[in-house]
């Protein structure tokens, strides 16, 4: 029996590769495999397809550093929810033409499995299915990740998937197989389950997750309804599975996707780090999901540095000693204060340290933002803002529909927090473009600074 993994278009106004990896898929292409499956992948955001600049009208955009980078787009027609939009709205990933060649490339497969991200990206899922169902008619479809779970309905009603996985987990993937005819799998053996990664055409940066869940409960996250159990992997095995990418693959960057790396530091991460120095490290670390300063110890700083992480992220999301505590109390301007020393007195530069803001919160001024990016910059390090969107099925979320402020069945692609702030004229787009050029200016002048002579200063 034959699967085809399919990594789909992104369809929104932004949309940047931090290190965005189909890692639910291919987990789920490597227990088909278990179950004795052929799996193949069709990745529509392969920024390295050799056919590439082929296809494209303008230049490949260019590779940044440590495996980051801007995928190829083409202007779409916008969803008739946001039609009123004034921003372009653009289909991410392989140009249509080049993504019609990888599917003809590709055997008939016996199951379709479509993973997804984000909720408001359905659009690129949709393009993405559509086209898939012409090559390969009457194929059966499930869609899996994060925007079948969060948003079950609209999945259900609108994807046209025979299976749409609300839950996750092998054992639902097993009842969908099972309900569609094919053998039963057999039962889950073990708790280690390894992205498919060789079916990558690109793997020199790669994502890893050492453990699931969070020991915290933040107001506008999905962690706590998605991952409600913390739960942590072995060492010896994180360790194991990062050096062989290193080896096997020649990997050098690895994103950590965990929600909470620096939870029990000293009996997770640094025994990890420490296992890596063992055996040579070689390799770069991030952090993109942005890690709590709280939790942060001097061990760890010293471990990072030392294992090559770089440009390391801190969630602080809002400067607001009231907000901090209303939305959860995960971390303190003093928090941030003591891990941004830790990093320095561990050799990383302030302003290499990139700092979480979250902007267009619901009740937050214009005002407030402001003070929150002159806040981070004035302790040294870099700002990165993170645009607020409601997550269904979150507190902030179930609190705005109490409101009247969205209602319960909001299109998901009023999800996108390129657009929710400026809904409603609370955070209008210049606004938040204006934060976003402040942000950029502070962040730059602390290169500057940092460049001049003591005489200059
Ligand atoms: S600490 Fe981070 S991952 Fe945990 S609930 Fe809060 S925002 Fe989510």
């Amino acid at each position: 029996m034959k699967a085809l993994l399919v990594n789909p278009w992104i369809c929104d106004f932004a949309a940047y590769d931090l290190w965005l990896k189909p890692y639910g898929l291919l987990r789920a292409g490597t227990v088909l495999r278990d179950w004795g499956w052929s799996i193949d992948l069709v990745d529509f955001l392969d920024r390295r397809d050799p056919e590439l600049p082929a296809y494209l009208s303008r230049p490949l955009p260019r590779n940044e550093p440590f495996g980051r980078g801007k995928f190829p787009k083409v202007p779409v027609e916008k969803p008739k929810a946001v039609a009123a939009v004034e921003r372009p709205y653009f289909r991410y990933g392989l140009p249509r033409e080049l993504a019609r060649k990888r599917l003809g490339e590709k055997a008939r497969p016996d199951l379709i499995l479509l993973g997804t991200t984000m909720t408001y990206w359905y659009p690129g899922y949709f393009q993405t299915l559509k086209l898939a169902g012409e090559f390969f008619p009457g194929v059966p479809v499930i869609l899996g990740g994060l925007y079948p779970r969060l948003c079950p309905v609209h999945a259900r009603a609108r994807s046209g998937a025979e299976i749409v996985l609300t839950g996750g987990g092998r054992g639902e993937l097993a009842a969908a197989i099972a309900g569609l005819g094919f053998p039963p799998p057999p039962p889950p053996d073990g708790d280690e389950v390894v992205p498919a990664y060789d079916l990558l055409r690109d793997r020199s940066a790669l994502a890893v997750r050492t453990g699931l869940g969070c020991p915290h409960a933040c107001s506008y996250c999905a962690a706590p309804l998605l991952e409600p159990e913390l739960r942590r992997r072995k060492p010896e095995t994180v360790a194991a599975e990062v050096a062989g990418y290193r080896d096997r693959y020649g990997t050098t960057d690895i994103a950590f996707y965990d929600n909470a790396l620096l939870f029990d530091s000293g009996n997770h991460l640094d025994r990890i780090l420490g296992l890596l120095i063992r055996s040579g490290v070689g390799l770069r670390f991030h952090t993109p999901n942005g890690l709590h300063a709280r939790f942060l110890t001097a061990r760890t700083a010293e471990l990072m540095k030392e294992t090559g992480f770089v440009e390391p992220r801190l969630s602080l999301e809002s400067a607001g000693e009231d907000r901090q505590e209303r939305t959860g109390g995960k971390v303190s301007n003093r928090d941030l204060v003591r891990a941004l020393g830790l990093l320095e007195a561990a050799g990383f530069q302030r302003r290499e340290v990139i700092v979480y803001l979250m902007i267009g919160l619901p009740g937050q001024a214009l005002k407030e933002a402001e003070r929150d990016i002159r806040f981070v910059n004035s302790l040294g390090a870099s700002v990165s803002l993170a645009a607020y969107s409601p997550i269904p099925g979150t507190p902030d979320y179930l609190r705005l529909v109490r409101e009247g402020e969205i209602p319960e069945d909001l299109d998901p692609v009023w999800q996108n927090n390129t657009v929710f702030p400026a809904r409603r004229g609370l955070f209008p787009l210049e606004a938040i473009r204006g934060l976003r050029e402040l942000a950029g200016r502070l962040n730059r002048e602390l290169v500057k600074t940092d460049r001049m002579t003591p005489a200059d200063r």
